[in-house]
């Protein structure tokens, strides 16, 4: 068998459109521009390059786009501050901050400051209840991202066995409670888990997200289900010229293509969708605030 490839590009770019004719009509129908706003603390260069690819498209879809670089050494009250601000500023309607952030700053403490109506990662503490209760909240983007391929795929997930390899507050967790919401039957595997192997072969549904280059290998899969690989390593790559790398994910994208029903490669696949759900979320956001209908098909 080889799988279908579930191309995440063409997918983000669709979800991307779906934003921006929803931009375009809550501009022209409510005189209203959706404004999201990223924080940076510090000059990661990994970091500095979602950042601006996030700016990039949340213009190119309409939305405002609000950059707030801060030095490394940037006291915790300073950063504070200026979460409150943008709390408070009607022009904004998500505030990102950007992670990991310097050893200095409690992350919980910062992301728990944001406004939860505006907190477009969903990781404050509330959306992470809301989720978790079945409550309408703020989802984080990779697994909304992850959740909508497998909604389009399959039509319904309901009734499905789902391992979700890897237990992250990011990714592991709020992925296996997406999974739950829609009625699949859900296992969290985790580096503690006995027989991997095993238990990954009973899966209809798998998904990866451990951060292992090519870990889970094609003899893992059973036959015709779907793999989703939200894993990002970059490895070696010699034979592009010295000094360069190329992108794999957690699965070994071969040989699971060869048993699976459906995979997502890497890169094309899971990284794109997480921007796209980044701005559906921002939208969403601006939607609630100004108690207007929600995009339909952009959230979980
Ligand atoms: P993390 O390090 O926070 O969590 C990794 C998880 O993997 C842990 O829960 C751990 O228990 C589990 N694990 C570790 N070794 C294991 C093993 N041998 N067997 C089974 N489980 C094991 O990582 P994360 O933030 O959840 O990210 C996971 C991967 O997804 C990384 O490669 C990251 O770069 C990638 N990622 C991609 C996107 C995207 O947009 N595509 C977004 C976020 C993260």
């Amino acid at each position: 068998m080889t799988a279908t490839r579930i191309d995440g590009k063409t997918f983000a770019a669709k979800v991307r459109g779906q934003v921006a004719e929803h931009v375009t009509r809550l501009k022209n129908d409510h005189a209203i521009t959706p404004g999201l706003a990223v924080v940076l603390v510090g000059e990661d260069p990994a970091s500095q390059v979602y950042v601006r690819s996030k700016g990039k498209m949340t213009v190119e879809v309409g939305m405002k786009s609000v950059e707030h670089k801060l030095d490394i050494n940037t006291p915790e009250a300073d950063l504070l501050a200026l979460i409150d601000q943008l709390n408070t500023d009607p022009e904004i309607h998500g505030i990102l901050v950007q992670l990991p952030l310097p050893k200095h700053l409690d992350e919980d403490l910062v992301i728990n400051a944001i406004d939860p109506a505006k907190d477009v990662d969903g990781f404050h503490i509330s959306n992470v209840g809301l989720l978790g209760t079945g409550q309408k909240s703020m989802v984080p983007c990779t697994p909304l991202g992850c959740l909508m391929m497998l909604r389009a795929h399959h039509g319904s997930i309901s009734g499905m066995d789902a391992v979700v390899i890897g237990r992250s507050n990011i990714v592991g967790k709020p992925m296996a409670q997406l999974l739950l919401n829609d009625s699949a039957t859900v296992t969290i595997a985790h580096s503690r888990t006995k027989d991997l192997a095993d238990v990954v072969r009973r899966a209809d549904i798998v998904i990866a997200a451990v951060g292992r280059p090519q870990m889970v290998p094609g003899d893992w899969i059973k036959p015709g289900a779907t793999v989703i690989d939200v894993g990002i390593n970059r490895l070696d790559a010699p034979e592009k010229g010295e000094g360069k790398t190329r992108l794999v994910g957690d699965v070994d994208f071969d040989s699971c293509a060869a048993v699976a029903g459906a995979i997502t490669p890497v890169p094309g696949g899971v990284g794109p969708m997480t921007i796209a759900c980044l701005l559906a979320n921002t939208v969403t956001a601006c939607c609630r605030a100004n108690g207007l209908a929600e995009p339909v098909g952009l959230t979980a």
